[in-house]
């Protein structure tokens, strides 16, 4: 592999997703000093559209329409839910609702999954998931005096299925599990781990926060069930932008969830006297939608549907490949270490870094204008986003990463421990 900068430039001359860079703002900023941000998997950049589509919705359907704009309003989860389930999911219309977080619907699809498994009183997750997963899973068992059974995985090469495996049981109802661990990027197959679960009688809520809009999850082609996911993260929907959730057709009619709102509600203007869940996917909404921010996280989707989720892969495993074949060569020396799957179909599109003074290596990097993220233990988490990422600012974000631990500049920051105490 050629890992001059000549060759990271070729690869983007060569780069059928070049012209979406141009379509997110910082792209002007284009000279040798320029912002190398590589957290898109924090919070994605602004697509140039977006102020404009948020305006549109202020001031023409609120600030003209007032009220009148509210049928509209009504189906806008849907027909975004519909945008994502072709174009980043592949799932199909009417599986795919947008609103709430994604705390939020993990909740309400682990009750509605529990409880259509009565009888069985244990619940699954991963000991090495993201926080928010974890924290809903143990307060859904406390709740309904159910056991949490965390499997653990590797924090670098993620879960084994094998280990999964002999942790289901005839008492498991449900597993919740992240498709991209937030910390590795390490992927799990959908497929692989659905159809032991469904082996075993249990029903997986699927995390996508990390992969959607980075990798494919074809969730009707793995069978799966039930799943959320960011918005915010590669899908470019903004700071606080609502999330998705998806149930597959066949069980719709079957599930409950737990928050009975008047949008899920069948016939929702006849305000009934009485909760009556709608049809279809309408049954997992709550209450009126952020229609604001649903204006941003449909240009969003749009951009990533356009731009196409398998291109989007092949891109990121090649941006993330570039990142690890440069640690290897130019960082390893200094004591930099790969803390991802090194096989590009084994993770999604952001790539950690071990070092013991990764928490000051991060500072260093922002400082020097690259944006990273700090994870513990020591890790540094470079999500370089295939929609307006470059080959060179990988290269770029590497040499300042280079430069720095070269000239020992990260010693003069404070510790982490010290940051915390
Ligand atoms: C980012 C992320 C979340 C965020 O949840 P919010 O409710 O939007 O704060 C949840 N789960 C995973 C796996 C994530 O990566």
């Amino acid at each position: 592999m050629d890992l001059s900068r000549a060759a990271a430039s070729a690869a983007d001359d060569a780069d059928p997703l070049a012209g979406f860079r141009s379509r997110f703002t910082g792209a002007e900023d284009d000279g040798p000093d320029r912002l190398l941000y590589l957290d898109g998997n924090s919070l994605g950049r602004l697509p140039r559209e977006t102020p404009a589509a948020v305006a549109r919705v202020v001031e023409q359907e609120w600030g003209r329409g007032l009220v009148g704009s509210w049928a509209d309003w009504v189906e806008r989860s849907r027909r975004i839910g519909d945008v994502l389930a072709a174009g980043v999911l592949g799932a199909r219309p009417g599986e795919v609702l947008v609103g709430d977080s994604t705390s939020v619907d993990l909740y309400k699809l682990l009750v509605a999954a529990a409880d259509a498994r009565p009888g069985r009183d244990v619940l699954v997750c991963c000991a090495d998931d993201f926080p928010t997963d974890r924290y809903v899973v143990a307060g859904v068992a406390a709740q309904r005096g159910m056991t949490v059974r965390e499997v653990d995985a590797d924090i670098d090469e993620g879960l084994d299925p094998g280990v999964l495996a002999a942790a289901l049981d005839e008492r498991v109802a449900v597993v919740v599990l992240s498709q991209v661990a937030y910390r590795s990027g390490a992927l799990v197959d959908v497929a692989v781990v659905t159809r032991l679960a469904r082996d075993a009688g249990a029903l997986v809520v699927w995390d996508l926060s990390h992969g959607a809009g980075a990798v494919p999850a074809d969730l009707t082609a793995a069978g799966a069930d039930l799943a959320v996911g960011c918005t915010y993260k590669y899908l470019n929907g903004g700071p606080g932008a609502p999330a998705f959730l998806y149930v597959r057709r066949e069980l719709q009619e079957e599930l409950r969830q737990p928050i009975w709102g008047w949008f899920g509600q069948r016939d929702q203007f006849a305000m009934g006297p009485v909760y009556d869940p709608a049809a279809g996917v309408d049954r997992f909404a709550v209450g009126t939608p952020p229609v604001l921010a649903m204006a941003a996280v449909e240009v969003g989707a749009r951009l990533s549907a356009e731009a196409g989720i398998d291109r989007l892969a092949a891109k990121g495993g090649a941006l993330t490949g570039l990142l690890i074949a440069l640690a290897d060569a130019r960082l390893a020396e200094h004591g930099v270490t790969v803390a991802s799957p090194r096989d590009a179909a084994r993770r999604g599109s952001h790539v950690s870094l071990a070092h013991p003074a990764a928490w000051q290596l991060t500072r260093a990097l922002v400082d020097r204008g690259v944006v990273p993220d700090f994870r513990t233990p020591d890790r540094v988490r470079f999500g370089p986003a295939p929609l307006y990422t470059r080959f060179v600012d990988v290269w770029d974000a590497m040499d300042r990463l280079r430069t720095v631990l070269v000239e020992r500049a990260h010693e003069g920051y404070p510790t982490e421990r010290s940051r915390v105490t």
